[in-house]
């Protein structure tokens, strides 16, 4: 972890350092090797929340992105399971940043447990991913107006058919570029969209700067809810694709920027 309570302040970990777990209240140690990044870990054991995973550069440059304050909060329930939020925002949006295989079943759980849950996922783990992912793009279909929206397949293998079905948004990083590759959740029967999206725009919308017509999350999605199920009418019946549905501003926003279909 990045976080642990010393003299019950956070702070993060410093060679020779001992604090306490802001979820459990057993001792931390400062890892500050030369190897993994310098983390806190439990004393003599595993994390007492078991869907923490090991913090790679990736999570650490993520989480920069945000106020320390969001970082690293523990979640209650009545009944007494808790567990540890990557970042959750001003607004009570809980996100996950997600390096490692997990388990549809855990994926669930998550979802039912943060409700307000966004995963960012590094698509740059497998090799093939990204090669997968760029296939897919090429056989997918635009919808409607839009050069950002595009309909796929999910039945290759991969992260689109991992991840699809998620009642969460899904955003996938493929490194450095100023693009995430967002999956629209989606129902059975109903197809998946993907669609390119600025980096600073994800974040900016979770800071409640967003542009007009998606400052914050809550608004966002929103917005985009109606978009796809705008699309998913026109999918189903030629008569819908006939009706002409009236952009919102944001809408018009994502028409409007420049197209990016490079990875
Ligand atoms: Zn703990």
């Amino acid at each position: 972890m990045k976080f642990s309570l010393v003299n019950g302040q956070r702070e993060e970990a410093l060679p020779n350092l001992s604090g306490k777990c802001p979820a459990c209240d057993q001792t931390m140690i400062a890892k500050c090797g030369e190897v993994k990044i310098w983390h806190w870990a439990h004393k003599g054991r595993r994390t007492c929340d078991p869907w923490w995973e090991n913090e790679t550069e990736w999570h650490r440059a993520w989480k920069g992105q945000f106020p320390d304050s969001w970082q690293e909060i523990v979640h209650r329930t009545e009944d007494g399971e808790k567990h540890i939020a990557d970042v959750k925002t001003d607004q009570g949006w809980v996100i996950e940043f997600q390096h490692s295989h997990i388990k549809p079943e855990e994926r669930r759980s998550r979802d039912v447990f943060y409700r307000k849950l966004v995963w960012v996922v590094d698509a740059t783990r497998r090799k093939t991913d990204a090669a997968q992912f760029r296939k897919a793009l090429e056989a997918s279909a635009s919808v409607g107006s839009s050069p950002h929206i595009r309909r796929v397949r999910t039945d290759e293998r991969g992260l689109l058919r991992e991840w699809s079905f998620s009642p969460a948004p899904i955003f996938f990083d493929f490194g450095k570029g100023p693009t995430l590759w967002w999956l629209l959740a989606r129902r059975a029967a109903e197809p998946a969209y993907v669609a390119s999206f600025p980096r600073s725009d994800f974040i900016a919308i979770h800071h409640g700067m967003g542009p007009e017509g998606a400052r914050d999350f809550d608004e966002f999605m929103r917005t985009i809810d109606e978009l796809v199920a705008s699309y998913n009418a026109r999918f189903r019946s030629q008569a819908s694709a006939r009706t002409s549905v009236q952009p919102t501003v944001y809408q018009q926003y994502l028409l409007r920027r420049k197209v990016r279909r490079r990875l």
